[in-house]
């Protein structure tokens, strides 16, 4: 019998000063929202990424992670998560749950949490791995991001956190009155898009700034 010994990771005093420091970057980008803020400097993401690339977790940049992905960069993370507007206890539908480190965010924030991932690698990483840091999103879904949680819905707020090379209608529709969902539309540069629904057939749209994402994929089946 061979004794496997699991390395324990651990976040330690000097991981928490390089996220305070990660937040002041952020917030000197421009971001303004002290509950982002705060959820950055609580969030061990070196945690999320394969140890031997520590060092590089509290660098304002994307980097990779499992199955060809990308943990965000936090500005984007902060960014879209600010545009997005949550409030405690709103329902937000996550799609392209990756690393989980948006959706960590999502719950820092208060949300009743729904993600869905396409890699199943990735897919059943991330979920063992949320529960395992103590993070409770209320579904984690294996499946189709293009066709969203019916099941769910309607949602007080939607992320797409890869790039859509077109607005899913089916998001559109899983949306509640008054509610928002942010997008980054675009093949190889996305605009980060704003959509507000104001009634059961209006939308308002807002576009920011240029963002660079991993593809939304659409499933051949
Ligand atoms: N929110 C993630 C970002 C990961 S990158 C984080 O914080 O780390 C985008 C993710 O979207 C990838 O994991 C990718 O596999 C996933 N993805 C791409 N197309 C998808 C689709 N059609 N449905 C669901 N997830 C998708």
């Amino acid at each position: 019998m061979t004794l496997k010994r699991e390395k324990v990771r651990k976040d330690t005093l000097k991981h928490q000063g390089k996220r305070q420091q990660l937040a002041k970057v952020v917030e000197g980008k421009g971001i303004k929202d002290e509950k982002v803020l705060e959820a950055i400097k609580k969030i061990p993401r070196h945690l999320f990424m394969d140890s031997s690339f520590e060092d590089h977790a509290y660098q304002d940049k994307a980097f990779p992670i499992a199955a060809d992905q990308t943990i965000s960069q936090p500005y984007t993370v902060a960014f879209q998560t600010e545009v997005l507007q949550v409030k405690k206890g709103d329902s937000v539908l996550e799609i392209g749950t990756g690393s989980g480190y948006q959706t960590a965010m999502l719950c820092e924030l208060g949300a009743k949490v729904y993600s869905i991932e396409r890699q199943q690698e990735l897919f059943k990483k991330t979920k063992l791995f949320l529960s395992k840091i103590g993070y409770r999103p209320r579904y984690l879904a294996f499946g189709d991001g293009y066709k969203g949680l019916p099941d769910y819905a309607p949602f007080d707020r939607i992320i797409v956190t890869a790039g859509a090379p077109f607005v899913p209608k089916p998001l559109l529709s899983q949306l509640k009155v008054g509610g928002r969902m942010v997008i980054p539309v675009g093949k190889d540069l996305q605009v980060m898009t704003l959509f507000e629904r104001k009634s059961e057939t209006e939308f308002e749209k807002t576009e920011f700034g240029n963002f660079r994402f991993v593809p939304l994929l659409e499933d051949k089946n």
